[in-house]
């Protein structure tokens, strides 16, 4: 088999309960590659069109990359794809972490799982064996509960969990796929699809080392890569503030969505940046598989808010989604926004641009109190956000409705508040202002998954040469922030 790779794809079908295995040549992982690659190959040779996402011809594919595994930083990725139930096409998402590295320390590429389990089941993975378990006991539970009970059912608390939670099972549109729970495969309802299939949960352990065609010169990369992370500002700046570190200053260049997209400015800015986390509810900083940056917070509160560290911590996204999206600057709230996010499997940025639609909706007048519950569904009303949580991932009253996407809520309620969901193919705008980031917003346009910041360049990558995204479409030289002309645009 070529180096990089295991020449294994794992299929499980959950109708019928077969297990087996693809093998791959040479030539499959030169045209595939892996992650997206070998998602789209299964997607577009196994899925027909016009089936149903949340059906059993559907097909949930976990895939990694040729360094997936491999000691580097940045090597702990894994992808997971299907058909969407949120845009009805092209569906896939990225986590970091763990699970994916062991994924293929357990000698496995990517996973497949077809059809759909009778009951709740999860699949246990160690090396080249492989189980479908019973998971009717874990079903309704919490994702750190369920974490718990797999590692203490399976005898070991180093066995490394992807899962679903309760709004999976529920088959929240934009529910999400979460491994070692704080890790979020977050867009285009990946969790839902997993939960269509009655599939809990997937957990893993493995005992082999990924072969590497030159393992000095890879050994030697790593080292380079570690020294130069220890000075390098970007990263510098990532192990002490992570990705909230950019919420002051995209708040000020007009690019941080307040009250559902009305404004780019959130006075309450400065509440929940970076500082204001490190100085009041940061416990410790975690990250992924062989990544010395760290960047991943764990926050805790016994305020009013209670929140546990084991959920991790908001980040940028999640900050502006539960947060000024919704008018909310109470960084406890938000923060216990983001652990109901995390314990439910619920994506944070459908979740925040969800409710931040239905906020504005209450405040025009388009739904009242009839529909809300009583719920004062005002921007800035923390409480009203937290409670929209609970009732997104039970699929209760109002929470039924969003739990269906901006998108077909309006549809659902009508009255003109179709002007107020903000989605680009049925997906929720990510937070990043398309009216300040033009490129983006035409990239979300243009991709197939609709809008997903991950998905496409930032503005501000051309200007300050951030990544090599530029480089590699042979765009040279900085261009302004601003430019839509054909130096960008091609
Ligand atoms: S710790 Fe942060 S920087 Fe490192 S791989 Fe994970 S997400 Fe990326």
């Amino acid at each position: 088999m070529v180096a990089g790779y295991f020449g294994k794809t794992l299929r499980v079908n959950l109708s019928s309960g077969m297990i087996s295995a693809d093998e791959n040549d040479e030539n499959f992982y030169r045209s595939y590659f892996g992650g997206s690659g070998l998602i789209n190959y299964y997607l577009l040779r196994e899925v027909d069109a016009g089936v149903d996402a949340l059906g059993p011809e559907n097909k949930l594919i976990f895939a990694t990359g040729p360094i997936t595994g491999v000691p580097i930083a940045g090597s702990g990725r894994n992808s997971v794809g299907a058909k969407s139930p949120l845009n009805g096409g092209y569906g896939q998402a990225e986590a970091g972490g763990f699970w994916g590295a062991e994924l293929r320390h357990a000698g496995w590429d990517a996973i497949v799982v077809e059809g759909k389990a009778e009951n709740p089941v999860y699949i246990w993975i160690e090396d080249d064996k492989v189980e479908i378990k019973d998971a009717r006991h874990l079903w309704g539970k919490t994702t750190l509960e369920v974490q718990k009970a797999i590692q203490k059912e399976l005898g070991s608390s180093t066995i490394r969990v992807t899962q679903i939670g309760p709004a999976g099972e529920n088959q929240v549109r934009y529910a999400c796929v979460v491994n070692d729970i704080n890790h979020a495969a977050g867009r285009s309802g990946m969790g839902a699809v997993m939960g269509s299939k009655n599939l809990r949960a997937i957990a893993v352990r493995g005992h082999q080392k990924v072969e590497l065609a030159d393992e000095k010169a890879v050994t030697s990369l790593a080292k380079w890569l570690r020294d130069d992370l220890k000075t390098n500002r970007m990263a510098v700046n990532f192990s002490q503030n992570g990705t909230a570190g950019g919420v002051s200053a995209f708040s000020a260049m007009g690019n941080l969505p307040t009250n559902n997209f009305r404004y780019g400015h959130f006075d309450g800015a400065d509440k929940l940046n970076a500082q204001s986390i490190n100085e009041q509810i940061l416990v410790k900083r975690g990250g992924c598989y062989a990544c010395t940056i760290r960047c991943k917070p764990h926050v805790g509160s016994n305020s009013t808010y209670k929140v546990d560290p084991a959920y991790g911590g908001p980040e940028y996204e999640t900050l502006g989604s539960l947060g000024s999206s919704c008018g909310v600057d109470n960084l406890e709230a938000v923060a216990r926004g983001n652990q109901q996010c995390g314990a439910y499997g619920l994506d944070t940025i459908s979740t925040g641009v969800s409710i931040a639609f239905a906020m504005e909706c209450f405040e025009k007048g388009i739904i009242t109190e009839k529909d809300t519950g009583g719920i004062q569904l005002r921007f800035g009303n923390a409480d009203a956000m937290l409670e929209m949580i609970e009732l997104i991932a039970r699929r209760e009253g109002i929470g039924n409705t969003l739990a269906e996407g901006s998108a077909r809520a309006a549809a659902a309620i009508g009255k003109g508040s179709e002007e107020f969901a903000n989605h680009v193919k049925g997906q929720e705008v990510p937070m990043h202002e398309p009216r300040c980031k033009a490129g983006l917003g035409l990239g979300y346009a243009i991709s197939p998954t609709g809008a997903d910041h991950c998905h496409n360049i930032h503005d501000t990558g051309y200007e300050a040469r951030i990544g090599s995204g530029p480089k590699a479409m042979g765009i040279m030289e900085p261009l302004p922030s601003q430019d839509l002309s054909a130096a960008k645009v091609r």
